[in-house]
Parts: C-alpha cells; sequence; structure tokens
C-alpha cells in the first residue's frame, strides 16, 4: 500500500488533470479534490488471550452529490488514512461511471486479519460500527466487503447496527451472505465485471478471446473470479501471483499451457493464499512476486493492491501486452500510465473495469427494498448490460476525442459528479 507514492497524492494527480480538461471552476475543485467528511478512530479490542489491543480505524466520506456514500471497508496492516482517501475518492468516480445514484467513500482498519481469531475479528467489526452508528446508514453511507473483509465480517456489522438502532435495516450493508438480504452474483461481480469490460474491449479491438493470454497479479476474490469468466471465454490464463504470508513476500506459479484454476483453488486459502509447495508439486514454475507483470501475453490483469505498475517496473512489458485490465483500485501509476498511453496501450481503467462489485452491491440494495430477490442468472445478466454500458460510454467518448481511456472515463465521471454538486447548489 504506502510504498514509496502517496495514493491520495496520486488521486489527487489524476482528478487535477481532469479538472484542467473540463476547465472546472475552482470552488468545484477544491469541492472535488478532497473528502467531505472523515472518521478517525480508535477500537480497544480484548483479545483472546485477555489483553486489550487498540487498532486505528477510519470512514472516509468523500462525496454524496449523486447520493449516499458506497464503498467497502479493507482490513490491511499497511493501510493509512490516505489510502482509504484515494478508495473513498475512487469511489465516487466508480459510482458515477456505471451512473449509480450512489457516492464514495471507503473505510478501513489497521489490522492484520491473518492474525485474529474468528472472535477477534468479530468484536472489530462491531467496535467498527459503534464507532460510526450515526454516520453510516441506508440513506447516509453504505459499506461494502473489501481487502481481507467479507460476508460474514458484513453480517456482524449488520447485526451492530441494527442493534444500536433498534430495527432491521438490510439496506446499511451490502455484501450480506445470501439468504441474509445479500445477492446471488455479488461473490462473483467484481471479477466477472472485469472480463465482461475486457470482453467488450477485445471486441471493439476486433479481437477474439480464444487467440489471447493473460498474466494476473493476486488470486483473491476479484481475480479468481476473472480467470473462472475469461476461461470460459476460451482465454488462457499462464501465470498468477500471490502473497506468502510466512515468507512476507510474494510469489509467481506459472505454467505455459495454462493454469487449472479448479486445482489452484484447491491449495489456496481464504486469503486467496497459494500453497506454494504444493503448486511446485503440481508443475507450476515458482517464480518471484513481480514475474507476472513481464509475462509474454495479451492481458495483463492487476487484481490486487493499488501502484502495481510503476515508472519503472511497466518497462519490463512484453512488447505482445495490448490490453490492461485494472481489478485492483489505482494499480498504475501517473508515470506507468503516460508510458502506456504512449506505447497505446488500451487500459481498462480501475473504477470503470471493477465497477461489478459495487454495482451488484446496487442490485443488492434494490432486490432488499422490495424484500423480493433475483435469480443469479437475473442479477449478472443486469451486471452484463450496465458493465457493458458504462464501457461503451467510456470507449465512444475516447474515440470520439481522441482520448486515452482512463481520462475519458474520468471526464465522464468527473462531470457527472460536478453537475451534480452544482444543480444542489453547492458550488
Ligand atoms: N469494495 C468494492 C470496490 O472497491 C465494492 C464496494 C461496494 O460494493 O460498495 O469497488
Amino acid at each position: 500500500m504506502a510504498r514509496g507514492y502517496n495514493a491520495f497524492e496520486m488521486a489527487q494527480r489524476q482528478f487535477d488533470r481532469c479538472a484542467e480538461t473540463l476547465g472546472l471552476d475552482q470552488a468545484t475543485r477544491d469541492l472535488l479534490r478532497w473528502p467531505m467528511r472523515e472518521h478517525h478512530f480508535s477500537l480497544p479490542i480484548r483479545m483472546d488471550d485477555g489483553h486489550v489491543q487498540v487498532y486505528r480505524g477510519f470512514r472516509v466520506q468523500h462525496n454524496t452529490a449523486r447520493g449516499p456514500g458506497k464503498g467497502g471497508i479493507r482490513f490491511h496492516p499497511l493501510e493509512t488514512i490516505d489510502t482509504v482517501r484515494a478508495l473513498a475518492m475512487w469511489m465516487t468516480w466508480k459510482c458515477a461511471v456505471v451512473n449509480l445514484p450512489l457516492g464514495g467513500s471507503k473505510g478501513g482498519v489497521v489490522c492484520d486479519p491473518h492474525n485474529l481469531s474468528l472472535r477477534e475479528q468479530e468484536a472489530l467489526c462491531r467496535a467498527w460500527v459503534r464507532q460510526v452508528a450515526r454516520d453510516v446508514g441506508p440513506i447516509q453511507d453504505v459499506p461494502a466487503p473489501d481487502v481481507m473483509t467479507n460476508a460474514q465480517h458484513m453480517l456482524w456489522m449488520l447485526d451492530e447496527f441494527e442493534t444500536i438502532h433498534g430495527g432491521r435495516y438490510p439496506g446499511f450493508i451490502t455484501g450480506k451472505p445470501v439468504g441474509m438480504g445479500g445477492s446471488l452474483g455479488r461473490t462473483e461481480a467484481t471479477g466477472y465485471g472485469l472480463v465482461f469490460t475486457l470482453r467488450e474491449a477485445l471486441r471493439v479491438l476486433d479481437r477474439r478471446p480464444q487467440d489471447t493470454r493473460a498474466s494476473v497479479q493476486g488470486f483473491g476474490n476479484v481475480a479468481q473470479f476473472a480467470i473462472e469468466l475469461y476461461q470460459q471465454l476460451g482465454g488462457r490464463v499462464i501465470c498468477v501471483s500471490c502473497w506468502n504470508q510466512r515468507d512476507q513476500q510474494a510469489w509467481c506459479f506459472r505454467r505455459t499451457d495454462g493454469i487449472d484454476l479448479a486445482q489452484l483453488r484447491a491449495i489456496t486459502d481464504r486469503f486467496g493464499e497459494i500453497d506454494k509447495a504444493r503448486a511446485e508439486a503440481a508443475g507450476y514454475e515458482v517464480l518471484p512476486g513481480d514475474a507476472w507483470i513481464e509475462q509474454d501475453v495479451d492481458v495483463l490483469m492487476p487484481c490486487a493492491l493499488e501502484q502495481a505498475i510503476t515508472g519503472e517496473n511497466v518497462q519490463r512489458l512484453a512488447p505482445r501486452v495490448s490490453i490492461i485490465a485494472e481489478g485492483a483500485n489505482g494499480p498504475t501509476t501517473p508515470e506507468a500510465d503516460h508510458v502506456l498511453a504512449e506505447r497505446r496501450v488500451f487500459v481498462l481503467p480501475d473504477f470503470l473495469a471493477n465497477a461489478g462489485g459495487v454495482t451488484c452491491s446496487y442490485l443488492e440494495q434494490v432486490q432488499s427494498n422490495m424484500n423480493y430477490f433475483w435469480l443469479k442468472s437475473e442479477v449478472l445478466g443486469k451486471l452484463d448490460t450496465m458493465m457493458t454500458r458504462a464501457f461503451l460510454d467510456v470507449h465512444e467518448l475516447a474515440v470520439e476525442r481522441g482520448l486515452y481511456m482512463r481520462d475519458a472515463a474520468y471526464a465522464i465521471a468527473v462531470a457527472r459528479v460536478a453537475q451534480a454538486s452544482r444543480d444542489r447548489g453547492w458550488v
């Protein structure tokens, strides 16, 4: 996360570039380049051994002009207020580019769930909600899962919120377990959404998925479902990387005739960590963690954390790479962007490409409000339609104005949020 570059400065740089292109007035720039509201708090947790450990937590509400704040909560040892600020800002653009009636927020706790028992995780979830219970809610700000948080965490948070407010409020949080107000398809949504946009990119580039191969950074929820759908379309994934907790470094697993997803999943833990020894025994080449970026492939899918593709390592991309599908938030630094734009790589920018998760969260809210739940095929059908529409909006603008895809996505999203802020009379 905070690796040499400040994620919030990066998000602000991207915004400033767009503000300049759109010719935004000073008040709108001042409003949108900072979060509207931030909550910083301490979370004292009684650990299993009886001692009290104090964690730091955050909720940042970047902008709510288009609707209640929306965005996940991350549990990560390297979380900082600036990563959360950046992620909240990217959520605002993400909801806007897909045209959801939602704003942008993000939350986090500085912690490592690898070292927490289930009871300690539950205590942390409940404590987080107690700190912001008056400032979040179905019509204010709606949390969701993200890095190292899952449906069980969401349910504990919902239960705490409902206990405090004395009622049932399923719209408080999304990513709930199916059967407890969750939507079918929510687990798959971010990875599938990424591949819906990739499929459309290949279509406009007149390429067939079965003629392409890919290398993926990460093997968590986003990566696994992206690989699943990409393989169903006929694509071949030759390399995946993942973090190794014991070695405190990442490794890549390569098989040039294509990875076997089911086999790798069977030897992967709940944090997306592939068992290195068993992968080696199954015939995968084990390479250093950054090798995913230099593979001879058509498509790169960074699906881990921010700042994966930088000004330095972008030089190691194989000449064959023509598409980058950003499953992670903020995986490409502005320096790397510059090189990719010059090389005419077709970039599916993060807040468009990984919007499938929040889009499905929106569909979950709609179902919760109706108290009527759709079939998985209905949810994924709607998700596909919405993601494809958003891709086409961005691509049409990019073609019309000769813009890099990220710049086109920014132009659409920021213009929508600026308009909503003006219409409300804020600026
Ligand atoms: N955490 C996901 C994201 O970064 C989903 C957010 C949500 O569903 O609200 O887009």
